[in-house]
Order: structure tokens, then C-alpha cells, then sequence
């Protein structure tokens, strides 16, 4: 049987496209950007195309973005940086229940050096934000707010927009990471109204290791660095920086901006028909866990009702799909974001992400299909088979 793979989420294959815009870089790319003689001034002209290309796809200008390794760097930069630089009557953070670990640790990290307070907002049973905690959480000592766009386990889209107004509301910043929406659905910062943005390249069919932080010119003014060094990046980001990477970044955004809308229907269509498979066959044993009208169009988190879904995973190879739960000292712990939607432990034990993407096939939505259902049914029956 071919493999699978269903955890675009997790990290999305490099487009063939994108090796190819990277290749002169890493074959014949001489010389480090910042230097003035003509090799480095080639890289730097490589990196500015990619940086107009980036700022294209978010609706921003291109000198607001500052490439780094991934958006774990870049979620780090926003939070700490700006909590270095803030003024002492502003010194709390929010951020919403769901975010990922790169934003929920530094802020954690903030409040246990004394740094800044931290709180944390709720999330709907859909998943979503909730905007009224949001609101009476704010006043005027927050410095920023920090609300995701798009969730990766559960692909649901956050009100980043109203966020955004009642963050600045009372002078706060809005930072988002949109790293899962970027480059699937149309994310423009500027009609959106966040002041940073954290993006990575490997979710939108780009090489891993590189992504950006985006800012207004406000914010930016507004950030202090987190990596001494060079002075790279106007001085917020030193690192000689990744060429070839960059370009490859520039490259998988440009792409995204063509080809967004055509993708995101073809892909919203597969897992659409993913999800009808599995129901059909696993008759009411299913359900899918948050909002189903406002998310990613390629992600489905699926309860597969009595059957463990780490088990589940592993009785599915070849095909590759993902759970949200974590290993934390040596014990398996329940995905943190479905707990924050009020699932019960046992519900997010039986809960499986597919993230599907460019690349996906009718062919393999079968395949996906009928290993799951083979998968839940010998899950089933070794749980229920008397010991
Ligand atoms: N934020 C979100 C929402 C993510 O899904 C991920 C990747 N799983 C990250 C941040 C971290 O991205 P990177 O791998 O580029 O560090």
C-alpha cells in the first residue's frame, strides 16, 4: 500500500516548485547579504524580492517583515521583545487558552521571571476565542493581546479582527500567529489590524527551518531583540541570514498568492469528502470537534467514540495523521486544546487530526478511509474483547 500523508499541519511537503526557485542559492549562491560587494548585494536582492513577496501575501509592506527560523522564533521575538522594551505600566499579556506552545511558554517563562502577568482567555466550545472574557480582561496596563488565526489541531479560525479592536481599544498591541492560515486562506494584516504577525514557511509548502515576524512600523518601533549579535534584520534579528531558505519562503508565498483560492476549494472538497467516508462507515461513532462553518480548509479533528487514538495512529500506517496529545514526563497527557473547549479527557484521548493539502489525492482520501475505519474497528474490538 502507497503512504499517505494527512499532517499538512505539522509540516507540509516542499513544493517541487519552491526546491527549484531554491536551487541557484544553494549551488551557486556565493556570499553573505550583508556584505557590499557584489555577491552579498546579489543574496540581498534574492532576500528583498522574497520579503515583497511575503508582505504581498498578508497585505503589508515588504519592509515589515523580519525573517528568523520558523514561528517559534518569530512568536518569541514578539512576545519577549516587546515585554523588554515595554514601558512599567504596561507589564500584562494575554494570550487565548488555545495558542501554541511557542506563544503559551515565553509568556509563561515572562510571568515567572516577574517580567510581565499573564492571563489566559478562554475559548468557546467551537473553539473560537471568547471575545466578552477578552473584553473584560483588558484594561489600560496590557501591552499585548495574543490570539492565533487559525488553530492547528482543530483548524477553527479565531475573530482575530474584533480582537484586534478591542485590544487597541485600550492601547494594546494584537499579535497573531497565523502560521496555519497563512498561505490557506486569505490573511491580509492590514485589514485584520494585528501589529505582528508570526509565519512559517513549512506550513505553506516551503522549506523548514525559516519564517517571519511581521510588524507595522509602530510595532516594530516597539520591539527590542532577543538575539545579540550583528545587527541583522534592522537590529532585531542578528544571524547571518538563510538564503536559499528566504528565497524558498518568498517562492511558497507567491505561490500561495495565485493559487490560494483554487487550493483551498479543492481541498475543503477532499476533506469534506474524508469526513463523509468515516461517518458513513462508522455510522454514529464519529464527530467532529470544533466549529465546523468557521475553519482551516484542510483539517478535520475527528472523535473516533471508543477507540484510543494513539492506537487508532498506529493501526493506520501507512497513512499519516496526527493526535494532539503531548508526552510530558514520560506520561501521555490529553491535547491541551481540546481540554480548553471543555472536551472531557476521554474525548480528546479518541480525537485524530487529518490535514490534508497541495499534494492530496482522491486516491488517497480512499486509502485514508478505508485504513481508518479498518483502524476503529480492531480498536474496538481489542477494548471490548474480554481479557
Ligand atoms: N504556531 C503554530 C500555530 C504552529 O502550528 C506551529 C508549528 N506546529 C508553530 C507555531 C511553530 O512553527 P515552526 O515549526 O516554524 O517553529
Amino acid at each position: 500500500m502507497d503512504e499517505v500523508y494527512l499532517d499538512y499541519n505539522g509540516s507540509a511537503p516542499l513544493d517541487p516548485r519552491v526546491a527549484e526557485a531554491m536551487l541557484p542559492e544553494l549551488t551557486s549562491g556565493i556570499g553573505n547579504a550583508s556584505s557590499v560587494h557584489r555577491f552579498g548585494l546579489r543574496r540581498a536582492a534574492a532576500v528583498d524580492k522574497a520579503r515583497e513577496q511575503v508582505g504581498a501575501l498578508i497585505g503589508t509592506r515588504p519592509s515589515g517583515v523580519l525573517f528568523c527560523s520558523g514561528a517559534t522564533e518569530a512568536n518569541n521575538l514578539a512576545l519577549l521583545g516587546l515585554a523588554e522594551a515595554a514601558p512599567p505600566e504596561r507589564n500584562r499579556i494575554i494570550i487565548s487558552a488555545t495558542e501554541h506552545a511557542s506563544v503559551r511558554k515565553p509568556s509563561q517563562w515572562l510571568h515567572t521571571q516577574g517580567t510581565a502577568k499573564v492571563d489566559v482567555v478562554g475559548v468557546t466550545p467551537g473553539g473560537y476565542v471568547n471575545l466578552d472574557e477578552l473584553e473584560a480582561l483588558l484594561g489600560p496596563d496590557v501591552l499585548v493581546v495574543s490570539v492565533m488565526a487559525a488553530n492547528s489541531e482543530t483548524g477553527v479560525l479565531n475573530p482575530v479582527t474584533q480582537a484586534a479592536e478591542h485590544a487597541h481599544a485600550v492601547g494594546a498591541m494584537l499579535h497573531c500567529d497565523a502560521t496555519q492560515m497563512v498561505g490557506r486562506l486569505p490573511f491580509n494584516m492590514t485589514e485584520v489590524g494585528a501589529d505582528l504577525v508570526s509565519l512559517s514557511s513549512h506550513k505553506m509548502c516551503g522549506p523548514t527551518g525559516v519564517g517571519a515576524l511581521v510588524g507595522t512600523r509602530s510595532a516594530l518601533a516597539q520591539l527590542s531583540s532577543i538575539i545579540h549579535g550583528g545587527a541583522h534584520e534592522r537590529g532585531l534579528r542578528s544571524g547571518s541570514l538563510n538564503v536559499a531558505g528566504i528565497v524558498g519562503l518568498g517562492s511558497a508565498a507567491a505561490i500561495c498568492s495565485t493559487e490560494l483560492h483554487t487550493e483551498a476549494r479543492a481541498v475543503s472538497r477532499l476533506r469534506d469528502k474524508l469526513v463523509a467516508g468515516l461517518v458513513e462507515a462508522l455510522a454514529g461513532d464519529v464527530s467532529e470537534n470544533g466549529d465546523t462553518s468557521r475553519r482551516l480548509p484542510n483539517t478535520a479533528s475527528i472523535r473516533f467514540c471508543g477507540a484510543d487514538a494513539e492506537a487508532v495512529m498506529h493501526n493506520m500506517d501507512p497513512v499519516a495523521v496526527s493526535t494532539g496529545s503531548a508526552c510530558s514526563s514520560g506520561a501521555i497527557e490529553p491535547s491541551a486544546v481540546l481540554l480548553a473547549m471543555g472536551l472531557s479527557r476521554q474525548a480528546a484521548f479518541e480525537t485524530v487530526r487529518f490535514s490534508l493539502g497541495r499534494f492530496t489525492t482522491e486516491a488517497e482520501i480512499q486509502t485514508a478511509i478505508q485504513q481508518a475505519v479498518t483502524a476503529v474497528r480492531y480498536v474496538r474490538s481489542m477494548t471490548e474483547a474480554p481479557s
